[in-house]
């Protein structure tokens, strides 16, 4: 998922929006006419919240968990979307490049979830390091770790990663998905010793009492290449997504946390020795 937020439907300047054709993807890219491919919801020329700096944040199509409060529940399916080349890509950074070195930043595979499209991103990330370009990756973690992951770890400067919930149970009950996955590609971050920043959502009933965080705050201790730990304050401002597909919205009726709820998790985290930023 992108940092928590609904990702723009229509173009502004800021994001574009892709078109809504259908093409068969596996699951780490396309070929067509032998050249690889991606499947991209959307861009985000000038972001701010994926990353250092200023980004250029692509919103790859597909994701395999199923949150109840997905702000981008139009991204979930991975045929879904523009399909889109390498240089294309390399085409479209290029044009902002300036402005991202300025301001120390570069580009951010987000989504949906990008590491469902592992050969692809690892293949644009390769293009980009190869031109100097910082690159980030906004990521579920919930992911075998086949060749093409590590190839796409490899040529990623700065991984952000989405604990959901600790407890596999409440993970099931949250995401529709077990966290093992989840939880073994942090360690195995931390084995590599990558760069990462951990963002983690505070939804009412699920992650803010103290066993929750609890259970979060000591798993996050254990890890040591933590850069940064972010408590996102949970909304429902993507509900009007899953409405307009004809949906309804699982949340509903769940309120926003209070300050005193997010500062409660913090300082269960802090008693773990895990600083944690509340943003949001
Ligand atoms: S990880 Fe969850 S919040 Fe992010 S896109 Fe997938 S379903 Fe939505």
């Amino acid at each position: 998922m992108s940092v928590f937020r609904p990702i723009p439907a229509t173009r502004d300047g800021t994001s574009s929006p892709v078109g809504s054709r259908r093409e068969r993807n596996s699951r780490d890219g396309t070929v067509r006419g032998g050249e690889l491919t991606g499947n991209l919801h959307s861009v985000e020329t000038f972001g701010t919240l994926d990353g250092p700096g200023i980004r250029f944040v692509m919103f790859f199509q597909g994701c395999h968990l199923r949150c109840l409060y997905c702000q981008n529940r139009d991204t979930w399916e991975v045929g879904d979307g523009r399909s889109v080349t390498i240089d294309q890509m390399m085409e479209e950074i290029r044009a902002v490049r300036s402005f991202l070195d300025r301001s120390g930043g570069g580009i951010t595979a987000s989504g949906g979830d990008p590491i469902l499209q592992a050969r692809f991103v690892g293949a644009l990330f390769e293009a980009a390091k190869r031109e100097g370009i910082n690159t980030a990756l906004d990521t579920s973690g919930l992911t075998v770790i086949t060749p093409a992951v590590e190839r796409l770890i490899e040529v990623t400067d700065l991984i952000l990663l989405d604990i959901k919930h600790v407890d596999d149970k409440r993970h099931r009950e949250l995401t529709g998905r077990p966290n093992r996955l989840v939880l073994e590609f942090a360690r195995w971050l931390d084995k590599l010793g990558k760069r990462t920043w951990i963002r983690h959502v505070v939804v009412p009933g699920f992650t803010t009492d103290a066993t929750s965080a609890q259970m979060t705050g000591e798993f996050l201790s254990n890890l040591s290449n933590l850069e940064r730990v972010e408590l996102l304050r949970y909304h429902e401002m993507g509900k009007h997504k899953w409405i307009s597909l004809g949906k309804r919205y699982p949340l509903e009726g769940t309120p926003v946390p209070s300050r005193a709820q997010l500062e409660y998790v913090q300082a269960i985290f802090a008693r773990y020795g895990v600083a944690a930023a509340i943003s949001g």
